[in-house]
């Protein structure tokens, strides 16, 4: 960087504050990421400079919030994919990684911010409402569709919600990444019966919209590539503009790009076993990485399209073996392109760590293909020589 006159620097400032208060009192607008600023970012951090900053925020609280499916909590399984997202990315090291919290509880920075600055950031959230409700009734900007209604948070979670987004537009934040796990079920003693992922990013009519698409349009590819798109209605193809999620942005209120991913129904039988969720979330924090470096980073091929493969099959393959085996198995499958055997869809053979029909039909194909013999309805020790190469 080279030097200024303390002359120009006084100048300079008493410009940037001349700037600041000529802007509407919370000036989101013109400070949100573009895809262009981002990109300088990368970059910036590729040469050196400046890493990239990413919030991740594992969905819920540490200790409230989210949906369950007998023990499992989904605020756990955020915050196990959290912290599986965070090694991904500092490994990177063109990246510094923020974590919202862990298991236990918030990262000392944003647990200040709501100790010390609440009654600040409620009325920072209600006037950028205003702003924004008061944008829109002027005819400058059009009111964004609500393509479904989600359950709202409770005023303190709210707030803390909106918490984080000022912690983030204060502290230089250029994405933030937000984890969940879905359901929709009326009752949640049974499992329900649907699969995959829908990924939400804010509208259009937002200023951080624009860039958080970008990166939305890269992350799908790569969770796609695995996991069905969940069928519900207002999912379409994978990405939903949502205006109303304050993680996103709501009332405009976010500098940095923001993405939201329901990364599986909470009650999908992969995340049931512990060898198995283990492997489940693991490969959906690596494959989120690599939409994110693929965003950051155009055209950098990975060594790997998933963090499951190579594994180590101990034994023969088959029904009833060990879930892990049979999801490492099912992750080969679909790296052959024989899971979903042909005429099905990934939504109704899944991988999840089940050796039914589905993986059985796939497994045939996979041993037609390769001319593997009497290991008819499993994997023996030829098919699981073959598998090792994945
Ligand atoms: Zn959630």
């Amino acid at each position: 960087m080279h030097r200024r006159s303390p002359r120009t620097i006084t100048v300079i400032a008493w410009l940037a504050s001349a700037l600041w208060f000529a802007l509407p009192a919370l000036a989101d607008g013109p400070s949100a990421r573009t895809a262009e600023e981002l990109h300088a970012a990368a970059e910036t951090a590729a040469t050196g400079g400046a890493k990239v900053r990413i919030l991740i925020v594992p969905g819920h609280e540490p200790s409230a919030g989210g949906t369950a499916f007998g023990k499992l909590k989904e605020r756990d399984l955020a915050a196990q994919l959290g912290k599986d997202l965070q090694r991904y990315l500092a490994a990177d090291g063109r990246f510094e990684v923020f974590l919202s919290r862990d298991e236990h509880g918030w990262d000392p920075a944003v647990a200040a911010v709501f100790a010390s600055r609440w009654d600040e950031i409620d009325a920072w959230s209600q006037a950028a409402r205003a702003e924004w409700e008061a944008l829109v009734a002027s005819g400058r900007v059009a009111e964004p569709p609500v393509p479904v209604r989600h359950r709202k948070a409770p005023h303190p979670m709210g707030v803390r919600l909106y918490g984080i987004t000022k912690w983030a537009n204060e502290n230089g934040i250029d994405l933030m990444v937000h984890i969940h796990f879905d359901d929709d079920r009326a009752s949640s003693r049974y499992a329900g019966r649907r699969a995959g992922f829908a990924i939400y990013a804010p509208p259009p009519q937002y200023a951080n919209g624009p860039a958080s698409l970008a990166v939305a349009e890269k992350l799908l590819p790569r969770l796609a590539a695995f996991d069905p798109v969940a069928k519900l209605g207002f999912v379409g193809r994978g990405i939903v503009r949502d205006p109303q999620l304050i993680a996103l942005g709501r009332w405009n209120s976010a500098y940095p790009a923001s993405v939201l991913t329901e990364y599986a129904f909470i009650y999908e039988r992969q995340l049931r076993t512990q060898s198995v969720r283990a492997l489940a979330l693991d490969d959906m924090a690596y494959r989120t990485f690599l939409g994110l470096r693929d965003f950051f980073y155009p055209g950098e091929p990975a060594a790997r399209a998933t963090s499951v493969l190579p594994h180590d099959w101990k034994t023969s393959v088959r029904a009833g073996s060990d879930p892990a085996d049979v999801y490492a198995l099912q992750t080969a499958l679909m790296v052959d392109g024989d899971l979903p055997p042909a005429g099905k869809t990934k939504s109704a053979c899944p991988r999840n760590g089940l050796f039914g029909p589905c993986t059985s039909a796939a497994l045939k194909a996979f041993q037609a293909k390769y001319g593997i013999t009497g290991e008819a309805g499993f994997a023996g020790a030829k098919t699981v020589a073959k598998l090792r190469a994945f």
